[in-house]
């Protein structure tokens, strides 16, 4: 009999736990042939989330959770996930049921007849979503995928099912600055993608502002592309051409008409701009080395402070 491990990072997500729960029993229970375990990893939460997972639990054995000794993220509570999950298939979800979990059943149904070894789900409505947000994310989507080799899907959500063996390859990749999306793609394999229409979350508050969005971009494109670090030699080429050229027209124009000196204020814009291009370019840097720094501690993703067997245990 197969089993398939669910995968649901919870943060501050009391109200959404038992609903969620009732809603993907009831796809457990239709799909007759197939065991389930559902890992609840509970990212630090300020409110109930713990003691929901803990009641859980109680009742029903195949609710497993995992505590962490505080919020380390969504990315490590998903590698926390994988790295606890024991089925042959395992699927990520989040909690607020914006992934539909009948898509479970139609997913599971793919991986066993056809030749794939994961089926994922990518958006391709952004509803219920400000403006400005799907701008900036749809020009995100442009320019990762022009800067990097490793294809990262306009609308792909975190929710897909993968086989046994496509979740090992992942765990091998055992970076500190993780970016799933780019680590599902970069192991390859082949994926189907299913598309459905976003969903609104059904209980609680989305964990995401703009800024932490727009900073998770930047990691992003710090994770899987070296392309920025070429900036610096590129515009140091495109300026010492501009240079060149000046200095020819300046020659010329001095020795044909003279030049009464009246350059201040042209001279003050073109070391302003240029400064601030070098230190643009040093930040840059400065962002590649900070990422190389943390990987370079090797510090643990995760620490996790409390498990469903643990507790036993106590
Ligand atoms: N989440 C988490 N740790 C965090 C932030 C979020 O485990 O630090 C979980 C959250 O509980 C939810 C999922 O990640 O199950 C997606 O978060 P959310 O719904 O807030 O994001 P959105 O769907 O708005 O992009
Ligand atoms: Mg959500």
């Amino acid at each position: 009999m197969d089993k398939i491990s669910i995968i649901v990072p919870c943060y501050n997500e009391e109200e959404a736990m038992p609903i969620f729960y009732q809603e993907i029993i009831k796809v457990a229970n239709e799909m007759k042939k197939v065991e389930f375990e559902f890992i609840f990893i509970n990212d630090g939460s300020k409110d109930n989330t713990l003691q929901v997972a803990r009641e859980l639990h109680e009742y029903d054995k195949r609710v497993r959770y995992i505590s962490m000794s505080r919020n380390f993220g969504k990315e490590a509570g998903m590698l926390a996930g994988l790295e606890a999950a024991r089925g042959d298939y395992i699927a990520i979800m989040d909690v607020d049921l914006q992934d539909p979990p009948y898509l479970i059943k139609e997913m599971y149904d793919t991986l066993k007849n056809e030749d794939y070894d994961c089926v994922a789900t990518r958006r391709v409505s952004r509803e219920g979503e400000p403006p400005i947000r799907s701008f900036f994310a749809r020009c995100y989507y442009k320019l990762i995928n022009k800067i990097s080799n490793t294809e990262i899907v306009d609308g792909a959500r975190d929710f897909r099912l993968m086989s046994r063996q496509m979740v090992d390859s992942i765990l091998e990749v055992k970076e500190y600055n993780r970016f799933s999306k780019g680590i599902f793609s970069w192991v390859g394999y082949n994926t189907k993608w299913l598309e459905y229409k976003n969903v609104e979350r059904v209980a609680g508050t989305t964990k995401w502002s703009f800024w932490k969005l727009f900073l998770y971009s930047l990691e992003s494109i710090i994770a899987f592309s070296t392309v920025p670090l070429s900036i610096a030699a590129i515009l140091g080429i495109l300026f010492c051409l501009v240079a060149f050229i000046m200095i020819v027209v300046i020659i010329t124009k001095t020795l044909t008409v003279g030049d009464p000196v009246a350059g201040w204020p042209s001279l003050v814009c073109i070391i302003f701009f240029v400064s601030g291009v070098q230190l643009f370019c040093l930040g840059v840097m400065g962002q590649y080395l900070a990422k190389t720094y943390l990987e370079v501690k090797n510090r643990p993703i995760y620490i996790v402070k409390e498990t469903e067997e643990s507790k036993c245990k106590r």
